[in-house]
């Protein structure tokens, strides 16, 4: 906290100069789920829809493998497991 400089800061710069000192931006990665699924192709890498058996590699469902998110990753073989 540095309430003099930061009060010295705003009256010199007070020309079209809004939010300039948020710097928030690290991205938050809440995901707690282990990619190892993903990696050996159990579950598609874009929705996590999970497949009868493994692949060995990454893998996307059929439902993804149009998505642009999806280039150069092998669509799956295995089918789809439903209703889990
Ligand atoms: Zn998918």
């Amino acid at each position: 906290m540095n309430e003099l400089d930061d009060f010295l800061l705003n009256q010199q710069s007070d020309e079209g100069d809004s939010g300039a000192f948020e710097e928030d931006l690290e991205p938050e990665e809440t995901e707690e789920e282990p990619d190892e699924e993903v990696t050996n192709g159990k579950v598609c890498s874009l929705c996590g829809t999970e497949f009868t058996e493994e692949h060995g590699h990454p893998v996307v469902c059929k439902d993804c493998s149009g998505n642009e998110a999806a280039q150069g990753i092998k669509t799956a073989t295995f089918p789809e497991v439903i209703g889990g």
